[in-house]
């Protein structure tokens, strides 16, 4: 017992070892990244449930490094945000973000305005400056604020930081909206729901996955729908994958889809051939 508990010890320890090592190394060749031009924004539709519209689009950044291959967000933006780098590559995927869909808003129906949504880290909005910042790159970009969201999670906004607090309110007054990500993953408490100015929620997609097999799941999505519907928060399912996903959540009022059934995340000058982006006449 005490040969293997020490054997298991040691395998810890060379684990450990072995992600401090692709975190060192990930942050290294991150310096680089955005001079290099590596980075890309992708854009995900987001499908207006009664319409077929698209009504939105998630960009999704990409990093593509010359030394480590194509590097999942999910492994380097934990890395960027414990360094700080977040904060510079947040700004220029916000900048992209707001050019791309300002460029898509002059090929469509004038009358169907295109929101892009944002991911937005801790780091990020802790800086006071952080709403003037987003200020300046809607003028420079052009973008009006009702076609900008920011995506922020639980953690952030329960966090109670005066800086955040003061970013969220000033981002309201300046008619961007915001949008809860990844809602009941995390904390239990529905209390923020009203106490921050949500406009949106984004129902995480480990609710959706198994709606059509298991009926205590889409009793649960039908709660959350009914909740949303009554505090006035549009509600967007994220990985709708099935038609009989999308019918479903349709039918029971969620507002906005997202997922692989409508599209994977795009280059954003591949947006207008995807159904729902209703192209200019
Ligand atoms: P997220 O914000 O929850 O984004 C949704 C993730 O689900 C994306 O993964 C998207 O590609 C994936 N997805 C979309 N539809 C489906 C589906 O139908 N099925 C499945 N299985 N997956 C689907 P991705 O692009 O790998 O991004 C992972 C996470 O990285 C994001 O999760 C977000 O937390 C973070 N992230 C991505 N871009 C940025 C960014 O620019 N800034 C920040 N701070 N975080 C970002
Ligand atoms: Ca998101
Ligand atoms: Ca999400
Ligand atoms: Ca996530």
């Amino acid at each position: 017992v005490k040969k293997s508990s020490r054997n298991s010890f040691c395998l810890f320890n060379r684990e450990m070892n072995q992600r401090v090592q692709d975190s060192l190394r990930i942050d290294a060749h991150l310096r680089q990244a955005l001079e290099r031009k590596e980075m890309r924004v992708l854009f995900q539709p987001i499908v207006e449930a009664s319409t077929g519209r698209m009504m939105k689009v998630e960009a999704l950044l990409r990093w593509q490094s010359a030394e480590l291959g194509n590097v999942p967000p999910d492994q380097f933006i934990p890395v960027a945000e414990e360094t700080g780098q977040i904060v510079a590559i947040g700004l220029w995927v916000l900048e992209e973000s707001c050019r791309r869909v300002r460029e898509l808003q002059a090929v469509r129906e004038d009358s169907v305005p295109l929101t892009v949504s944002v991911n937005v880290s801790a780091r990020q909005l802790q800086d006071e400056r952080f709403a003037s910042i987003v200020s300046d790159v809607l003028r420079i970009t052009g973008l009006p604020a009702n076609q900008l969201e920011l995506e922020l999670t639980e953690r952030i906004i329960i966090d109670d930081d005066r800086a955040v607090l003061a970013n969220i309110t000033a981002l309201h007054e300046m008619g961007i909206s915001l949008s809860l990500d990844d809602f009941g993953t995390g904390y239990s408490s529905l209390s923020y729901l009203t106490r921050f100015p949500l406009n949106t929620v984004k129902l995480d997609r480990a609710f959706v996955r198994d709606i059509e097999f298991n009926m205590q799941s889409l009793h649960l999505a039908t709660a959350i729908i009914a909740m949303c519907r009554s505090l006035g928060l549009a509600l967007v399912a994220e990985g709708i994958e099935t038609q009989p996903q999308a019918e479903l959540l349709g039918n029971h009022g969620c507002r906005y889809l997202q997922g692989y059934h409508f599209s994977r995340p795009v280059n954003p000058a591949d947006i207008p051939q995807i159904a729902g982006f209703q192209p200019r006449r």
